[in-house]
């Protein structure tokens, strides 16, 4: 089938890498000139496993990239949108999606062969029917189910794993409320027979992408609230808490074949310095404020993003508690990627931690594996980069771990026999105390008498 997918950020570049891959004709459509032509000379321009030998195997055959949207519109058959959706005050900005659904529609007046609009931007519910398909059919002007269809298509792949979910999918959601969407939907997928799907109307499977990023949040936010009360008591660990917990045979289950095998969610029932991301922060605010404006009070989600909101002091909190003062005093951070394995920095909790260490006075060093000069990061707030881990270590008071990337795991051999350790405080419960012979404090738990 002849793709366009307007949108080449992280889902619309994976997406559209992987639809070729998988033997269809896709062109991406971007409207940064610099995205475009970086693709073009074959610089993959996010950290992605997998993603640049996908791109490598297919530019110049089945896959493309241009600016003209109009064009690639044209040479298809289906159009996916996959352009941002972020929150300006908590309410869901369509505005990318407005304009990419005019700009389709226009590129449809002459069409003569049917067309299909796939939403695969995140978007609250009733988007597909009443932003989408009403922008597209009246600057068209072609008639829906003859002419032109639409349907939904939320993407759950995660930054760090993108290339293998895209490609093996544990769900693949379609939404169609006409036969003509969802048969189009089954073709665009076709090399994916085994992937378990639901198929429903469109407001469902946009509600379905909601839920689903919601539930991870909430759980993120209960561990967190759990963590704090494990903290704040004493001689509780945080970290057996939760292990106690993940053991339950509801996360985790013995299997013949593979023994004992935890759930994946257990990942996500663990006390930290707080979610972020493109996707967890402002899908919540968005799913908040389109409940409020439905008339409903939305108490629990309002309350997973306060206690998230709260994790940044936490940390703080901790420093405070076996530094003293903080003014002057040089904290180092470890990791500025909202999780390992991307280089995405949107939302990542280092900002508000080290926004909050500005604010006490100190000097703040910083080392990421992948992250270097982020523009976005050094506008929010004052930072040095270190060039490696050790040179960071070297000059801290205290380090603060963020990010669980993997370069970070031999911390403990690494300061144990340094002669004047920092003390270590550990945002993502990453490290076993046991493994530590100098201060160790982690988010979430109390110290054990
Ligand atoms: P992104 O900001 O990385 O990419 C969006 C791209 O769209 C940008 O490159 C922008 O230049 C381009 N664009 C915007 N309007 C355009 C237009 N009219 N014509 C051409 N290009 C245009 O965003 P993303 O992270 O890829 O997310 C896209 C959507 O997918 C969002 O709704 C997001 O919530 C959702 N999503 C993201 C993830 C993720 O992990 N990032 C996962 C699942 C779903």
């Amino acid at each position: 089938m002849n793709i366009a997918v307007i949108g080449t950020g992280y889902v619309g570049l994976v997406s559209g890498a992987c639809l070729a891959d998988k033997g269809h004709k896709v062109i991406c459509v971007d409207s940064r000139d610099e995205v475009v032509t970086a693709l073009r000379e074959g610089h993959c321009p996010i950290h992605e496993e997998g993603l640049p030998e996908i791109l490598e195997r297919n530019i110049g055959k089945t896959l493309s990239f241009t600016t003209d949207l109009a064009d690639a519109v044209g040479q298809s058959r289906l159009t996916l949108i996959a352009v941002g959706t972020p929150t300006h005050e908590g309410e869901i900005d369509l505005s990318q999606v407005e304009t990419a659904s005019r700009q389709i529609g226009q590129a449809l007046r002459d069409a003569t062969e049917r067309h299909t609009v796939i939403l695969k931007s995140t978007c609250v519910p009733g988007t597909t029917r009443s932003v989408v398909a009403k922008i597209v059919k009246a600057e068209s002007g072609k008639a829906e189910g003859s002419e032109v269809g639409f349907g939904a298509n939320p993407e759950f792949l995660t930054e760090g794993q993108a290339v293998p979910d895209f490609m093996d999918p544990d769900r693949l959601v379609f939404g169609a409320d006409t036969p003509e969407g969802l048969d189009d939907l089954r073709e665009l997928y076709a090399a994916f027979p085994d992937a378990p799907r639901v198929e429903t109307n469109t407001p469902t499977a946009e509600m379905i992408k909601y839920s689903s990023n919601v539930l991870l949040a909430t759980l993120i936010s209960f561990s967190n609230e759990i963590g704090n009360l494990a903290g704040a008591v004493g001689n509780i660990d945080g970290s057996k808490v939760m292990e106690g917990m993940h053991l339950s045979q509801y996360l985790t289950r013995m299997t013949r074949r593979y023994g004992r095998e935890m759930a994946q969610i257990s990942g996500f029932l663990q006390p930290g310095c707080g979610y972020g991301g493109s996707c967890l922060p402002k899908d919540l605010a968005a799913l908040v404020k389109f409940a409020e404006n439905c008339g409903v009070d939305p108490v629990l989600l309002r309350a997973v993003g306060d206690v998230n909101r709260g994790q940044p002091k936490v940390v703080i909190d901790l420093l405070r508690k076996e530094l003293g003062s903080l003014s002057g005093k040089t904290i180092g951070v470890l990791g500025l990627a909202f999780k390992p394995d991307t280089s995405d920095t949107r939302q990542t909790p280092a900002v508000p931690v080290i926004s909050e260490l500005n604010a006490a006075g100190c000097k703040v060093i910083a080392y990421d594996p992948v992250v270097k000069d982020d523009e976005s990061i050094s506008k929010a707030v004052d930072l040095r980069a270190a060039d490696s881990v050790d040179q960071l270590l070297a000059r801290s008071d205290a380090v603060v771990l963020i990010t669980k990337w993997a370069e970070f795991s031999d911390l403990p051999d690494r300061i144990r026999d340094m002669p004047d350790p920092p003390l270590v405080v550990d945002g993502r419960q990453f490290y076993d105390p046991k493994d530590f012979t100098s201060k160790y404090v982690a988010v979430g738990s109390g110290r054990i008498d």
